[in-house]
């Protein structure tokens, strides 16, 4: 019972992985994976009460407990230096999962693969990751039940320091922006028809947001640009 969408980020799981799932909810794609991998183990992390003890109760009621440890904390808390070679953060927000893995960031000595699954504002974590020596090894926009998902997979590069993304680079992906598959076509169509809305509104109130309203223009001009 597991979603496309994580099936698709546990593709990207070496095998015998050892990694940590920071939001775990009910824990499903830990364990889909250690199900699928008797070598695999994970650690699954979750803040609130509710979706820690629905992990709990999966963990136990699937016995995977000598290899999935379910832990109560605030993201990267739960994780211990060394502890993990891959980081699963899907399901929030890309501000959010900047900040996780910021705060998160003595942690990562250990980690060689960070997996995201930004809803939004993807480019806040591709930012994070070139910033931080992770880059882009592979990126996938799928859509599942209505929804476009973008699904990000950067490996440590501890000796080459890559150069920089463009703005257009972080704001589409740099794997997804060559690639322009159909789902990705249709996601920005669909933003591009939004934010001129938007802008119109905008334009017409009594005290107009100049710097908001000039960056959404210049995002229209990539979407233009894209879409062309
Ligand atoms: N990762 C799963 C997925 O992709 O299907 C669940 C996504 S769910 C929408 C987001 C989960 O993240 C919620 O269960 C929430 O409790 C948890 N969460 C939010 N902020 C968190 C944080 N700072 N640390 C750990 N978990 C967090």
């Amino acid at each position: 019972n597991i979603s496309n969408r994580l099936r698709i980020v546990s593709k990207y799981l070496p095998k015998e992985a050892n990694f940590c799932d920071i939001g775990s909810d009910h824990a499903h794609l830990p364990c889909f994976v250690c199900l699928k991998d008797e070598n695999a183990k994970a650690i699954a992390g979750e803040i609130n009460e509710g979706p820690y003890q629905s992990a709990l109760n999966q963990v136990t009621k699937l016995n995977l407990q000598s290899r999935i440890d379910v832990r109560k904390g605030n993201g990267l808390a739960v994780v211990s230096p060394g502890e993990v070679n891959q980081v699963v953060i899907a399901g929030m927000g890309g501000t959010l999962i900047s900040t996780i893995l910021a705060e998160g960031l003595d942690k990562l000595d250990s980690v060689e693969r960070i997996i995201t699954q930004p809803n939004i504002n993807a480019r806040y974590v591709r930012k994070w990751l070139y910033k931080h020596n992770y880059y882009l090894v592979e990126e996938q926009l799928i859509e599942e039940d209505g929804y476009h998902y973008e699904i990000l997979v950067a490996d440590k590069n501890r000796h080459q320091q890559q150069k920089e993304l463009t703005e257009k680079e972080y704001y589409f992906g740099p794997i997804l922006l060559e690639n322009k598959s159909g789902p990705f076509l249709t996601k920005w169509d669909l933003v591009l028809q939004k934010k001129i809305r938007i802008v119109q509104q905008m334009k017409a109130a009594a005290e107009p947001d100049k710097d908001k309203i000039a960056e959404f223009e210049q995002q229209i001009e990539w979407l233009e640009e894209v879409l062309r």
